[in-house]
């Protein structure tokens, strides 16, 4: 559809608009050139003119008489011009006026104001022209690789100027592709034993976990050619485009192998055709989809075209593209661990100036969930923090403080809260933190505040974790919970009213809860049987229930059931401890911010401190 000989229909119209617009512009500079320098008078004027001896010469043509006026004549027009008519005294008047009759000489003047109107700025045109065609010839023409053809970008090494040391985090999908690479380079390697590469790799992960990056480093230390291509390109607005943007992109491959080819987003085209039924369908997608697998069964690693693509929504994708000898490999980009956050970070604290004693390991223990775009976002935040309070470098302070504005959104101080709004607010937030404090299997609270913030929150409390946990037990779950609704609780020990501010902690402590019941097998009343299954482990898809209905019901109850007890474990903790709840909403409302620190010294000069709990901070 889209080949050469379309380029070259192509490049003709190019040619054809491109003459159109000379004409115009000659035009244009032609109209104004004359209307610049020469005005129409009338007859009378011309008269006028004469009689009073303001002209210095002029030319008679048979219907036109062009004049020059004096320069002491105050005129500002070089050239003016009236028609000719008939008056016998014309002659005598021009004689007394003293202006110079030059002759006409019909034959050179025409010719050289075509010369100079005309023939010379086609001939500057034309020399432009040819400068700017050649340039797109280079962009995309006959060049390189006529890439006219579709919109595929080819990465040469130097072009992405990514490596594998850019991406962290992410060891064992750098090992998978390192090895496709490697085969690249040194193919008879692994042909001598009998092994065969997969002929596709596909990328799968959350968004942001740096897919697209691993993708530009390969390209950067492959030294092959590197075809990227996203997914939604391929999906035009003409019916056939997409596919026949498929065949050329895998023509071209093949000509170049040894060499990679890249589909970003995959999902864009790959969906799965089962679904498009419901939706009316879509054609021109599952033409590409169809000419894609096509061609990947056309190729065959022994050729060296590896194909790699990403996708965060593997579960859309048409099982047919997963099948052996297609994408046969899946590499998994997933969320980074404490670790790999930390790794991320430095990378990307390497080109901004930072403070000698920023502790990056305390940053990605904040960061629990982050991706490696959230952390890149959050080191780049610090800096534009840094350069508001006029700093020089990044400072730990600019760091935490960009964590924050990336979860809970920047610092609202002109949110202005009633007084008594701003007690509930601190009491919840303290009824939080002291039960946290309290409770043995929970994380240390790092920092409690009431400053409100753009994201909607009023005041909220920060508990980090020491380290970093892959199991969470039943204790832990049914004391976070507790945690959760610690808030709310504090609110009824104080005031004996509650408030709208809990709404997010019931959704969270609701979700844990059931959790508990449908997934981990946590109540024995459902003993270990799974009641729900993810759907998606990338989204944030709901789980899918695999239950009858009674079930259904009884489920809601047991999650009640879980949700009542921690509600009244923290009610009562903090019935207990009204003093200290007291002391220290006082002091937040003083404040507006705790540190961890401050509030842990206050908690352990209360009596509620006692010998149990200092062997909880020793384990
Ligand atoms: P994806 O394609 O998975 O959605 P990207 O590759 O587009 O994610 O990542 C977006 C940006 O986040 C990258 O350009 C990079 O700055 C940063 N980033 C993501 N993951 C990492 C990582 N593992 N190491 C370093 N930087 C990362
Ligand atoms: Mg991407
Ligand atoms: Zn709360």
């Amino acid at each position: 559809m889209f080949d050469n000989k379309n380029f070259g229909d192509k490049k003709f119209k190019y040619a054809a608009y491109y003459a159109v617009a000379v004409m115009v512009v000659v035009l244009m500079i032609n109209y104004f050139a004359t209307d610049l320098n020469t005005e129409q008078i009338t007859y009378n004027k011309f008269l006028d003119l004469l009689s009073q001896k303001k002209i210095a010469e002029v030319q008679i043509s048979d219907d036109k008489i062009t004049m020059i006026p004096k320069s002491d004549s105050g005129i500002e027009k070089k050239i003016l011009y009236t028609g000719r008519i008939e008056d016998p005294d014309f002659k005598n008047e021009l004689k007394n006026s003293g202006a110079e009759i030059k002759p006409v000489v019909p034959n050179n003047d025409p010719i050289r104001s075509f010369f100079v109107t005309w023939v010379i700025p086609i001939i500057i045109f034309f020399f432009l022209g040819k400068i700017i065609f050649g340039k797109m010839d280079k962009k995309f023409g006959s060049g390189v690789m006529s890439f006219g053809k579709n919109n595929a970008k080819l990465y040469a090494e130097s072009e992405t100027g990514k490596t594998f040391d850019d991406v962290a985090g992410q060891e064992e999908a750098k090992e998978s592709l390192v090895e496709i690479v490697d085969f690249l380079h040194d193919p008879s390697r692994y042909t001598e034993i009998g092994a065969k590469i997969p002929k596709g790799a596909l990328l799968v992960g959350p968004p942001g976990t740096g897919k697209t990056l691993l993708a530009k480093a390969v390209a950067g230390e492959a030294k092959v050619p590197f075809f990227s291509m996203s997914g939604s390109e391929f999906v035009e607005m003409f019916v056939g485009m997409g596919a026949a943007r498929v065949r050329d992109l895998f023509q071209q491959a093949g000509e170049k192998a040894p060499c990679i080819v890249f589909i970003d987003e995959i999902d864009a085209i790959g969906k799965s055709r089962d679904n498009a039924i419901a939706g009316g369908g879509n054609d021109e997608r599952e033409q590409t989809l169809n000419q894609l697998l096509a061609e990947m069964d056309g190729f065959d690693s022994s050729k060296r075209v590896i194909i790699l693509a990403a996708t965060n929504r593997p579960e859309v994708l048409d099982k047919a593209l997963l099948r052996p000898g297609r994408f046969d490999r899946r590499v998994i980009v997933d969320r980074p661990d404490l670790k790999g956050r930390e790794a991320i970070l430095k990378v990307h604290v390497k080109d901004v100036k930072m403070a000698e004693k920023v502790d990056l390991s305390s940053i990605a223990k904040a960061t629990s969930g982050a991706v490696g775009a959230d952390l890149a976002n959050i080191v780049n935040e610090a800096a534009l923090l840094a350069v508001k309070q006029g700093r020089k470098e990044v400072i730990q302070a600019d760091l935490e403080e960009a964590v924050e504005v990336i979860i809970a959104g920047k610092e609202k101080k002109d949110r202005i809260l009633s007084q008594h709004e701003k007690e509930t607010v601190a009491f919840h937030e303290v009824g939080h933190a002291l039960v946290a404090a309290l409770l043995k299997h929970t994380d240390p609270v790092h920092k409690i505040t009431i400053v409100p913030r753009t994201m909607g929150a009023l005041g909220y409390t920060m508990q980090l974790p020491e380290e970093e946990k892959f199991l969470v037990t039943k204790d832990e779950m049914l004391d976070q919970i507790a945690v959760m609704l610690g808030g709310r609780a504090a609110e009824e020990v104080k005031f004996n009213s509650i408030s709208t501010g809990a709404s997010n902690d019931i959704e969270r402590a609701t979700q844990t809860a059931r959790n508990m019941v449908t997934i981990y097998g946590m109540t024995d009343r459902f003993d270990m049987m799974a009641l729900e299954s993810v759907s998606n482990r990338y989204l944030d898809g709901r789980p899918v229930q695999n239950c009858s209905e009674r079930t259904s019901g009884e489920i809601d109850e047991e999650t009640l059931r879980i949700i009542k007890t921690a509600h009244e474990r923290a009610i009562k903790l903090l019935n207990d401890n009204l003093e200290l709840l007291n002391n220290i909403a006082q002091r937040l409302l003083d404040q507006e911010t705790l540190t961890g620190e401050e509030f842990m010294e206050m908690v352990k000069e209360s009596s509620a401190w006692n010998t149990e709990m200092e062997k909880k901070i020793e384990e």
